[in-house]
């Protein structure tokens, strides 16, 4: 068991990361777990261009920086994997893959996971497969883009996506009743695989 650390950063994306440099600031005694590639979703990103100062740059490249400015400031990303975290009243005990810790605090910093990959859904990430529309937009500038939509909430997402793309096609998984601009055909059926070469071709779905 290590000593009683202020903060545990729980995920070592760029939120852990921004994280623990602000913790670093504060003084505050600190560990961040995850990985020191950073982040698999961040390298995944074939350009961000919604991130101030990094026009241009790929996923990978703001790795780099992210690498570099954390170097810069003596931080060093624990490689351990939080399994559970229990409340001991004024602290908290965190279990790890290789040890255990305790922290006053925890910042869950873990990403978001997503469910069972679609067939093809992760081998196409970021070669036609996004998950953002404020982020791919420019991506999909005079294309056709199909949108699997899991919530409601997605509907203005589509009808962002549709002021850029050629046509968007809408497949809503959900139930409610489905209000996107007139511009965009709704479909109802059921995705099974995303096909295609180098990138993206086709969506298969249940029943075209
Ligand atoms: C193809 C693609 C393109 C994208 N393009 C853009 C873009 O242009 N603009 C934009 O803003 N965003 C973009 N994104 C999204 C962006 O990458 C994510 O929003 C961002 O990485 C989220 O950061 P995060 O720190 O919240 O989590 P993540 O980056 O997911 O990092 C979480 C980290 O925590 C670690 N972790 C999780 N659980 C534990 C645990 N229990 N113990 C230890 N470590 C743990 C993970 O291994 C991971 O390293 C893109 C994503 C993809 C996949």
């Amino acid at each position: 068991m290590s000593d009683r650390i202020d903060i545990a950063i729980i995920g070592s994306g760029p939120a852990g990361v921004s994280a623990a440099l602000n913790a670093s600031i504060r003084k505050k005694t600190f560990k961040i777990f995850g990985s020191k590639e950073i982040s698999q979703k961040l390298v995944k990103a074939h350009k961000v261009n919604n991130y101030l100062g990094f026009y241009g740059k790929s996923g990978l490249e703001i790795r780099d920086e992210f690498a570099k400015h954390l170097e810069s400031m003596d931080i060093d990303i624990t490689e351990d994997k939080i399994n559970n975290i229990y409340s001991m009243g004024d602290y908290f005990a965190l279990m790890g893959t290789n040890n255990n810790y305790e922290a006053k605090t925890v910042i869950l910093a873990t990403g978001v996971n997503f469910g069972k990959p679609l067939k093809g859904e992760e081998e196409f990430l970021g070669r036609g497969v996004g998950y953002c529309a404020t982020c791919d937009a420019p991506l999909y500038k005079d294309k056709v883009v199909t949108i699997i939509s899991y919530n409601k909430h997605e509907e203005s997402e589509a009808n962002f996506i549709a002021q850029v793309a050629s046509k968007v096609y809408y497949i809503p998984m959900y139930k409610e009743e489905v209000a996107v601009d007139s511009s965009i055909e709704v479909i109802k059926d059921t995705p099974v695989e995303i096909v295609g070469e180098k990138f993206v071709e086709r969506l298969v779905l249940k029943d075209r």
